[in-house]
């Protein structure tokens, strides 16, 4: 036995060493209860056990072990492992993210968690002395859908899981009244057999996506499907899927945001039943810890919907990950560490288990194209959208002309105005995009020019008519609206540029007969709240949408005919690098929300740069990649260089100066011009904290381990000095 266990901690520390007292049984993975500090108790995991007593200090005993099998395989040790070292973090910051809170606070809570209990799900049965002759001749001429879930029942051998059976409550408790059928629930186990013919038959050019797909997944672990909006990359994946479940595989299929992913959630549980699970962040610790709990007791066969955190859940074998939106910028978790991308790390998991990946997107971003183009990735492409349904037609609007013709009416260019009034006409409904919330970015004083800012951050505050508050967007900072400048006391506030709120004023008093709805953060403010408004649209209780880049995700709208992009150019104007990828990403996916079904879409685009590349060729994905590709490649950005940004806070400044120049040089010494920087942030004061940035630019050939060892080093080496300690370095890989 041995006598001492290096025990992780949920923390930015380093394993610590503690006792394995006489007669106590630990195995490396254990989740056991340690006391940490003068009195806090804590969840750690076992990593590593062994005998050489710690250098300093007498090693405190383990309290307990907390259940009655490791919480963590060796697997998912080492995929751990891989995100510390990758993200630049410690371990114990993985586990954070990793453990639902309730496992990791239960050293504290005495509360036991409940047992395993294997899921039930509802079953249909058939009263089968019920069906008689003249029942049947009688249904199949007065109610056809019920007779052929009779039927269909019948043929099942007289029980279908309740997600099986195309009918709805009303019916079937009908049919039950009658004697007809009994409803139950019964232990759930995935017929596979009977998924398979729910699954949807496949077009043509679906099929064909679909082979492509499984044979570039014999030899390469990822394939790439690029399918354009409502194409129908989501009836792929299933079939994907139903073949790794009936083989008793876990499957993942990750979503960048839960909360908008209702829909597909209800498709995959009409398909797959109880075997979908639904894990994200949002959901209590307690349910949290079941589901995990009860996938470590499972056998296999789980599929697993979920946001990024679901790829620590514990997989017994995973035989598959679909990446939906694989280019959706909310994998990356931004903040606080690890600061990972749920899609890279997705691969790297893929790679553990010998599973495979599927990515799909109507825009694959420039990474995974690159990948494909370099032959990492297989790749296959959907050109189509399904039911032949066209793709919208693309406008640009020139808002400097309509400006110089006098034809521009708040906010809105004669286009645009033009489109709006001839879709309320027809009964057709409009979304109206623009990527800021509130009423207004800032307010000025047009006699001296001054403008609220936050006190605790270097930014303007944003005006929000609705609750008559000026905002920060950045700490939450908030004071009332004012009519005067309290500057120079004489001029009147103007609110300056627009967002979402000044649009649903605008169209307003444009449209006065339209039913408008706003979608942004505002609005939105839980998954409720988020399904009110888009349950309304959807059944037509509004004419017009006005949102942020929410109304970009998953929406899908039969009577949408025209989107209004309201300023194309806020979204060029960002510092970003892959501010053009963005902008263009966004307004296909906004683009992909209109013209479903049998209306073909019209996208009006409002620009006072509409020469501007992107614009000349916004629909052509093979142009618009390999010019933003050549020019990442020309000045050294991703997917050449690996970029690793290192931020800098204090509410020091001039400590962070000091401290950020050594920093600067100390990296100039070991990686030359691969450094950039110290540099001021735009934003360069958050909360009361300074910022100062650093960049590293590591090219792809070199070794990227080495280069994150020897930045760890240096950092140590300046925390060497005492005075800088209280400077927070935070390093964020692949930004
Ligand atoms: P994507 O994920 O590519 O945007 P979806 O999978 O959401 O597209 O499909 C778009 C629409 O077309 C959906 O309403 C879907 O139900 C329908 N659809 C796609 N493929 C099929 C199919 N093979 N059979 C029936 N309906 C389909
Ligand atoms: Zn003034
Ligand atoms: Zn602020």
């Amino acid at each position: 036995m041995s006598r001492f266990a290096d025990i992780v901690l949920p923390l930015a520390q380093p394993a610590y060493t503690f006792a394995v007292g006489e007669g106590v049984e630990v195995r490396v993975g254990d989740a056991v209860a340690v006391q940490f500090g003068k009195s806090t108790i804590y969840t750690g995991i076992v990593w590593r056990l062994h005998d050489t007593p710690p250098s300093r200090g007498e090693a405190k005993p383990i309290l307990k072990v907390l259940y009655d099998k490791p919480l963590l395989s060796e697997l998912q040790m080492r995929f751990w492992e891989w995100i510390a070292d990758y993200y630049i973090c410690s371990v114990g910051e993985v586990m954070r993210v990793a453990l639902p809170s309730a496992i990791k606070s239960k050293a504290r809570c005495e509360e036991e968690f409940e047992p395993y209990t294997p899921k039930q799900e509802a079953i249909v049965s058939l009263v089968a002395s019920a069906f008689a002759d003249e029942v049947r001749e009688k249904l199949q001429r007065r109610a056809p859908k019920r007779y052929e879930a009779l039927c269909a029942l019948e043929e099942a051998g007289g029980v279908l899981p309740r997600y099986a059976i195309e009918l709805d409550a009303m019916a079937l408790k009908a049919l039950c009244r009658a004697g007809l059928v009994a409803i139950g629930e019964r232990p759930y186990t995935l017929n596979c057999e009977w998924s398979k013919t729910l699954l949807p038959q496949l077009s043509t050019a679906q099929t064909k996506a679909l082979d492509e797909i499984r044979n570039g997944l014999t030899d390469k672990m990822v394939c790439l499907l690029h399918g354009v909006t409502s194409s129908g990359k989501t009836e792929i994946y299933t079939h994907l899927i139903a073949e790794r479940l009936a083989r008793g595989e876990d499957v993942l299929f990750l979503v960048p945001e839960i909360s908008l992913t209702t829909q597909l959630v209800e498709r995959m549980r009409g398909l797959f039943g109880e075997s979908v699970t639904v894990y994200h962040s949002k959901l209590t610790p307690h349910q949290r810890t079941k589901l995990y709990t009860d996938m470590l007791s499972s056998e296999g066969g789980n599929f697993v919907v979920g946001a990024r955190s679901a790829l620590f859940l514990p997989y017994r074998k995973l035989g598959l990950i679909v990446i939906d939106e694989e280019h959706d910028s909310s994998y990356k978790q931004s903040e606080p560490n690890p600061r990972y991308n749920g899609r890279d790390a997705a691969v790297v998991l893929a790679m553990m288990h010998g599973a495979k990946c599927v990515m799909g997107s109507a825009t694959p971003s420039l990474e995974s194209y690159a990948n494909y183009l370099s032959g990492k990735y297989a790749y296959t492409q959907l050109t189509e959208r399904y039911g032949g349904v066209e793709m919208p037609d693309i406008v640009i609007s020139d808002t400097v002309r309509n400006v110089k013709r006098n034809e521009r009416k708040l906010h809105f260019n004669k286009e645009l105005l033009d489109g709006i009034a001839e879709r309320l006409e027809r009964h057709e409904q409009v979304i109206l995009f623009q990527n800021r919330r509130g009423y207004s970015p800032y307010m000025e004083c047009p006699s001296c020019g001054w403008s609220a800012r936050c006190p605790k951050c270097n930014v303007t505050l944003s005006a929000h008519q609705h609750k008559g508050r000026m905002v920060c967007h950045y700490c939450g900072y908030n004071e009332p609206i004012q009519r005067y400048c309290p500057n120079c006391k004489t001029g009147e506030l103007q609110p300056m540029g627009f967002g979402t709120e000044r649009v649903e004023e605008a169209v307003a008093q444009l449209f006065p007969e339209a039913r408008v709805l706003r979608l942004d953060g505002d609005t939105a403010t839980s998954s409720a709240a988020y399904n009110r408004i888009i349950g309304a649209f959807a059944r037509h209780e509004a004419d017009i949408l006005v949102g942020t880049q929410i109304v970009s995700k998953g929406l899908d709208f039969a009577d949408v005919t025209l989107i209004g992009v309201l300023n194309g150019d806020n979204l060029l104007s960002s510092p970003d690098f892959r501010a053009e990828e963005r902008a263009w990403q966004l307004i296909m996916q906004v683009a992909g929300r209109s013209g479903r079904r049998d209306k073909r879409g019209e996208v009006i685009i409002q620009s006072a740069e509409p020469q501007h590349a992107v614009y000349a060729t916004i629909g052509d994905y093979e142009r618009i990649a390999s010019r933003l590709l050549a020019e990442r490649k020309q000045f050294a950005y991703p997917p050449f260089v690996r970029i690793v940004r290192i931020t800098m806070r204090s509410s020091n400044k001039e400590l962070l100066v000091a401290s950020s120049l050594q920093l600067g040089e100390q990296l100039q010494a070991r990686f030359g011009r691969r450094v950039l920087g110290p540099v001021t942030p735009l934003i360069d004061r958050v909360r009361g904290e300074y910022r100062v940035e650093i960049m590293l630019k590591v090219e792809v050939e070199s070794s990227f381990s080495r280069a994150r060892g020897i930045l760890r080093d240096e950092i140590k080496r300046l925390r060497t000095n005492k005075e800088f300690r209280n400077v927070t370095i935070i390093c964020d890989v692949d930004i």
